[in-house]
């Protein structure tokens, strides 16, 4: 027998598991090397659905560290989506007037190679204290504006059950707050997680929403959509956020069947990231072009139910723009002009389909339009 076999309900958490378990492909020192920049985590759960190789697997290539994160750009950065641009205390991110993104953890269950907060999760120094929730709150508290709380990290359904409760407590009775939502990926990387004490912790006369995080069709194993279904019949409602991935998902069917799945086990799709600028990230990329391609493959030919928005965030903390031939105005091969919601124009300029880059790429710059 194996190790694999004898320890499958571990979480990996390193080179050494990853070589017990048969899952460590190239060389192990290079790969000590990116499992000490970007922390690594699989769960049983996902670790069943993994096939070891040689062949590609979208499943591996999402969780398993590779050699190729070592390889950074000057255009990618520790921050692509500007999170600390709009960091207004500590854990909580004000980018939008009417909604914020509170922070309480930077844990997870799993860890993604492709992680837009890869410099972030799994740092202890990056989870809240009391107090520092505390400030979070006063700060929710004092802004009226704030209608919706998204509850982001980190996973925030990592949290323990009298943590979770006390905190819908909190956020339950600021008047002004009228919806809490949930990032998570728990319900794929361990579905057990979705209890009956989970349920209760979310369980406020609020409306509660969770957005769970899936790339491909073959992590909703029959445990995940039983946690799933846990969820929806506990009352909440369950969108989908899915990264669109080189390898991972970037043809029409993995997409269609994906977003079927996930309608089937009801569960909406809501956005389709396009991947973000985030350093070692490279070999996930998709240009924007082949990610207009794929959305107009679902248009018309998969059910209007199971069409998310496709969403660029724009580098710098501008916010999400929804990516359609309308709302892009292409300058050059690969750059574009794209406007955020107050009505600005960013120049973004995309790595993959740049055939004659400039000296410096940096993302994206701004300028305010004429009126
Ligand atoms: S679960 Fe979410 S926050 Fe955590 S590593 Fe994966 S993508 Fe990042």
């Amino acid at each position: 027998m194996s190790d694999h076999q004898s320890t499958p309900h571990k979480t990996l958490t390193s080179v050494a598991d990853l070589v017990d378990a048969g899952l460590a492909h190239g060389d192990h020192e290079v790969l000590e090397k990116v499992a000490e920049e970007f922390r690594v985590a699989i769960t049983p759960e996902l670790r069943q659905i993994i096939d070891p190789g040689p062949a590609p697997d979208p499943i591996r290539a999402q969780f398993v560290p590779s050699p190729e994160e070592l390889e950074t750009h000057d255009w990618e950065t520790g921050d692509p989506i500007g999170d600390e641009v709009h960091e207004a205390v500590k854990g909580v991110t004000h980018r939008y007037p009417d909604r914020v993104l509170l922070k309480p953890t930077h844990t997870c269950r799993v860890y993604c190679r492709f992680c837009f907060r890869r410099e972030k999760v799994g740092d202890v120094r990056e989870q809240l204290s009391d107090n520092e929730l505390g400030n979070a709150l006063d700060y929710i508290r004092s802004h009226q504006q704030i209608w919706e709380v998204i509850l982001s990290g980190g996973d925030p359904l990592v949290l323990a059950d009298r943590r979770l409760a006390k905190l819908m407590a909190e956020l339950e009775a600021i008047d002004h707050v009228k919806v809490i939502r949930f990032h998570t990926r728990l319900p794929i990387a361990d579905p057990d997680r979705i209890t009956a004490g989970l349920l209760s912790a979310l369980a406020v006369k609020k409306a509660v929403y969770v957005v769970v995080h899936c790339n491909h069709a073959r992590e909703l194993t029959p445990s995940v959509r039983a946690a799933i279904a846990r969820l929806v019949d506990g009352g909440i409602p369950v969108l989908s956020q899915t990264v669109l991935l080189k390898g991972v998902n970037d043809t029409a069917a993995d997409l269609r069947d994906l977003m079927r799945a996930l309608v089937e086990n009801r569960v909406k799709p809501y956005y389709l990231h396009h991947p973000d600028l985030a350093r070692g990230t490279g070999h996930f990329r998709v240009s924007i072009r082949r990610g207009l391609e794929l959305v107009r493959a679902l248009r018309g030919f998969v059910s209007g139910l199971c069409q998310p928005t496709y969403v660029l965030d724009i580098p710098g903390g501008f916010g999400k723009v929804p990516l359609t031939p309308q709302s892009l105005r292409e300058t050059g091969t690969g750059a574009y002009d794209v406007q955020d919601f107050r009505g600005e124009t960013h120049a973004y300029l995309d790595p993959l389909d740049i055939r004659e880059r400039p000296a410096s790429i940096s993302g994206a710059t701004s300028e305010t339009p004429e009126t």
